[in-house]
């Protein structure tokens, strides 16, 4: 029996409401969420085709880890090997500790959202703590403008 569940779309920052019509394990029907409070019913193309990547037989699943002795640079997929999250937050955690420990905490920064907004958006560095930089849903001009051309829900 077909059920609704509401969900937000991952693909980009806005994280924009999505209703999704759900049969069992499989996704059947995405559509627009009217009621989200930020994205108001709209979701860009990307979004709508979201039950794509869903069911893509290459979607990763797992964190891939290049295995070691492969270089850096690009690497084919049998360069790289399945592991655990807990395995990949553990090594990662250690290795910014190290970092810090090394160079303090304004050594280390975060990007989150699209590669454009990191790029028009450089990480601010603050003595002793973390940077994040992120694109605000508020102030991107891309979002303004999809924001005016709604889907329809
Ligand atoms: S703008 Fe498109 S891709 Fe980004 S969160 Fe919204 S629906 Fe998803």
């Amino acid at each position: 029996m077909a059920e609704v569940k509401r969900t937000y779309c991952r693909i980009c920052e806005p994280k924009c409401g999505l209703l999704a019509t759900v049969e069992g394990p499989d996704m059947v029907m995405v559509r627009p969420d009217p009621e989200h409070p930020m994205s108001q019913g709209f979701a860009c193309q990307n979004g709508l085709a979201i039950q794509r990547i869903v069911d893509d037989p290459d979607r990763v699943l797992r964190p891939p880890r290049r295995k070691a002795g492969i270089p850096a640079g690009p690497a084919r997929r049998q360069d790289f090997e399945e592991v655990s999250w807990n395995d990949v937050v553990r090594e990662i955690g250690g290795r910014l500790r190290e970092v810090i420990d090394r160079h303090g905490g304004g050594a280390v920064g975060g990007v989150m959202g699209q590669a454009r907004c990191a790029l028009l958006r450089p990480v601010r560095r603050r003595r002793g703590s973390l940077s994040w930089s992120s694109c605000s849903r508020r102030s991107s001009a891309p979002d303004a403008g999809r924001r005016r051309q709604r889907a329809p829900s």
